[in-house]
């Protein structure tokens, strides 16, 4: 079932939103060859906490971090760590902020030293890109299908390749609600978008496969089968009688 929030509930995510686009802003600059995963952890946890929220991730089946942190051929679902990031890493960074009871749920993709150019930044581009056809499908009327073919064509049409098994989500006053948002689909299919639905769109793009492997020691990994580069980015979008409104944006 899908839970339609009111006028009153997408303003409360959109606060919760708020916050998650300032954690996003503050770790950005911090993203240097040298910092570890585990300290852009800790920023997010505190900043999260002063602003009297509850970072989503931390707990959720036990999931050890406030960050996902996934580094090059890490897709998603990566742990902080002490070790530091590297020169041209591709580093994403996924994000939850509970607010009053309201989730949102953020991710940026980065090449760290920002070097530009190069298939990383290229990747991280065509994400972006995909990411914002997704937003512009988020109409009442279209459906969940029109959506997921829109993040498609973008990322196929640069030649990379849609993970299939990983899908973004309904979202509310909890992290995964129905429906699924797949980053693949058939125009006119799934269910119908109506004003109040709030999804996470989460196109999580790569290169040569769109087959993924788990990691069998840490249990949350997710790892390109062939170790090629991945990359990840996520918004929160209420579906509005005006269309999309993006939640965690930065202003
Ligand atoms: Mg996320
Ligand atoms: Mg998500």
């Amino acid at each position: 079932m899908i839970i339609r929030k009111s006028r009153k509930d997408i303003e409360l995510m959109q606060r919760s939103g708020a916050v998650l686009a300032q954690v996003h802003d503050l770790l950005a600059p911090m993203v240097k060859a040298g910092v570890t995963t585990a300290e852009l952890d800790r920023v997010a946890e505190a900043f999260i906490r002063e602003a009297g929220g509850v970072p989503t991730f931390k707990g959720y089946q036990g999931f050890p971090a406030a960050l996902c942190t996934s580094v090059n051929h890490k897709v998603v679902h990566g742990i902080p760590d002490d070790v530091p990031l590297a020169e041209g890493d591709l580093l994403s960074v996924d994000c939850g902020v509970t607010l009053r009871g309201w989730v949102s749920d953020s991710a940026r993709s980065y090449v760290v030293g920002g070097t530009g150019g190069g298939e990383a930044q290229r990747l991280i581009d065509i994400s972006y890109e995909s990411l914002e056809a997704g937003i512009a499908a988020c109409q009442p009327g279209r459906t969940v299908g029109d959506v997921g073919r829109a993040v498609q064509e973008v990322a196929e049409a640069a030649g990379f390749h849609v993970i299939r098994k990983l899908v973004g989500h309904g979202v509310g006053r909890n992290m995964h609600e129905d429906p699924q948002v797949p980053n693949y689909g058939t125009p006119g299919t799934g269910p119908v978008l109506e004003p109040g639905y709030v999804f996470a769109l989460e196109p999580m793009i790569a290169v040569g496969t769109a087959d993924i492997v788990e990691d069998p020691t840490d249990g949350w990994s997710i790892y390109t089968a062939v170790g090629s580069l991945a990359a990840h980015v996520e918004h929160t979008v209420a579906i509005t009688e005006d269309g999309p409104l993006v939640l965690t944006r930065s202003e």
